[in-house]
């Protein structure tokens, strides 16, 4: 009986538990498979620079599989609810008896594998998941009350003590063993031509050509990626994060989003940079930290099923009176607000895919709490643009600088995006790399230069009295509620 490994959003052959244990107890073949689901990428949405990053990495894994000579399906459906038949038929077209595959957690992925898993143990396929997603799996830590953790300080804690003392085996999966077992390799030659197929409509040069100069592609770029940043950067990476001109962080999240790394290699890493416990070493701990903060946001989306229906976290601001002008959100979108650090962040995600994490915490707090546009439509924005684009990660960001998430920052602590670029950008060499328009104002004035150059619009708000407005109407609902 042959084996089919369902690839998602975890795109590599290194410590990818599935796969693994799907080759060690397989007793045919073992073939893999993707799916593109033309309704998860108008709806989640997938965006087209890492549809292009998924695509690139599907060619690598279909190599992989291909030199073992192991067939590697991408699959084309129109709605989720077509994903079970398609993959039944590919398992009666290949004589699989047995389907692995790593959990996903958002709602509308747990229904679909569900659905999936219903269809093939309907037909005597054996279904089996793997978690491979976070490093403690969600459901695993919960509060002595047995609910779960909706503060990250106690949930950090809990994860600590979980992995304390646990070493950590990271898979390797050797295709090349099973392909020497094998006598009867599967048909392949058309494998190429159905991925090339499916991903056509979305690869447009125009978006492909600026990403291919910014993010190297493949497992080994992505190991390579975090040894560096281990050997290098991690010392001084608690000060050196909150710097948007410098490289202070890891730039990791593409590889961690689609899963061409997992957060345990990454966990790993950093922990085997430090000669004694990793959690006394203020930089490792602050880093493993973010790591922590990834775990939790998807622990609550499994837990917390109508944040994957738009709702949000904190019930009672159902009720904010949020703006849908659409003049001011295009503004936003297009770094044109004339607040120098919120249009150079918001043209740096335009223009690279990717925002430095203080950035997006300054930009998403100016579109929620001075222009009180509604979070989802920042959210979704986001989801459009980033090459990490991760649903967990980015409704977490979003609800927490919205102020209605769980563990969120109190309504009446709004970042002033000026004080924030006087003091992360101090003289002003990330706004002049975004914003040129910019590149010869002098001094102080870098951060607010209101009206003194011809060609860069006025501050479309006024930060105090929309500050003001935003906390006063906050107050009165919470009153309320
Ligand atoms: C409004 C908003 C939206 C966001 N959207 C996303 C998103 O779509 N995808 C995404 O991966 N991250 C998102 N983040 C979190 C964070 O900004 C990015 O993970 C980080 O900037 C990625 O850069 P890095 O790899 O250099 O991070 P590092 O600082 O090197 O951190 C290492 C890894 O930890 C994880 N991480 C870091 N910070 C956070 C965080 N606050 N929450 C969850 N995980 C974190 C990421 O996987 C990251 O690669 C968002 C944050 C905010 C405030």
């Amino acid at each position: 009986m042959n084996t089919l490994m369902w690839f998602r959003s975890d795109l590599r052959l290194s410590d990818n538990p599935a796969l693994y244990h799907g080759l060690k107890a397989c007793e045919g073949d073992m073939l893999g498979c993707y799916i593109l689901c033309q309704q998860f990428i108008d709806e989640h949405p997938i965006n087209p620079r890492q549809l292009w990053f998924i695509y690139e990495h599907l060619k690598l894994l279909q190599q992989a599989f291909a030199r073992a000579g192991r067939a590697f399906k991408v699959l084309t459906v129109k709605n989720a609810s077509d994903v079970p038949a398609a993959i039944h038929e590919l398992c009666a077209e290949q004589g699989v008896g047995k389907l692995v595959f790593n959990a996903e957690y958002p709602l509308n992925e747990l229904r679909r594998d569900k659905a999936v898993v219903a269809t093939l143990e309907a037909e005597n396929i054996n279904c089996k998941r793997y978690h491979d997603r976070a490093l403690v799996p969600p459901g695993m830590l919960t509060t002595q009350q047995d609910t779960p953790y909706k503060v990250y300080t106690p949930f950090s804690r809990a994860w600590r003590s979980q992995v304390k003392g646990v070493t950590f085996k990271i898979y390797q999966s050797d295709m090349n063993a099973i392909a020497a077992a094998s006598d009867s390799p599967l048909a392949k030659g058309s494998d190429r031509a159905l991925l090339d197929d499916a991903f056509a409509p979305y690869l447009k040069q125009s978006v492909t050509a600026p990403m291919q100069a910014l993010w190297s592609v493949g497992e080994r770029a992505a190991k390579a990626a975090l040894t560096d940043f281990c050997r290098d950067r991690v010392a001084g990476y608690q000060h050196d994060r909150d710097y948007p001109a410098t490289e202070g962080t890891s730039r990791l999240s593409p590889y961690l989003a689609i899963g061409v790394l997992s957060p345990k290699q990454c966990f790993v890493a950093a922990r085997d940079t430090v000669g004694g416990f990793w959690g006394d070493d203020e930089d490792v701990a602050c880093w493993v930290g973010e790591l922590i903060w990834r775990d939790f946001y998807m622990h609550i989306i499994a837990a917390f099923p109508a944040l994957s229906r738009h709702r949000p976290m904190q019930v009672y601001t159902e009720g904010f009176a949020w703006s849908y002008n659409k003049d001011d959100f295009q503004r936003w979108c297009q770094g044109q607000t004339g607040i120098p650090i919120v249009d150079a962040a918001m043209r740096q995600l335009n223009q690279t895919g990717w925002m430095h994490n203080r950035l997006r915490m300054v930009s998403a707090m100016f579109l929620t709490k001075n222009l009180r546009i509604d979070w989802r439509m920042g959210e979704r924005y986001f989801m459009e643009q980033l090459i990490d684009a991760d649903f967990c990660a980015n409704n977490g960001g979003w609800q927490w600088s919205a102020s209605t998430g769980t563990d969120a920052a109190p309504y009446f602590r709004i970042m002033n995006p000026q004080s924030q670029s006087e003091r992360f950008d101090a003289d002003g060499a990330f706004i002049r790399r975004f914003v040129p328009e910019l590149k010869n104002v002098t001094g102080k004035k870098i951060h607010n230069p209101d009206g003194c150059v011809d060609n860069y619009p006025a501050p479309m708000v006024d930060l105090k009295e929309s500050r003001a407005t935003t906390i006063a109407m906050f107050k009165d609902l919470k009153g309320t509620a």
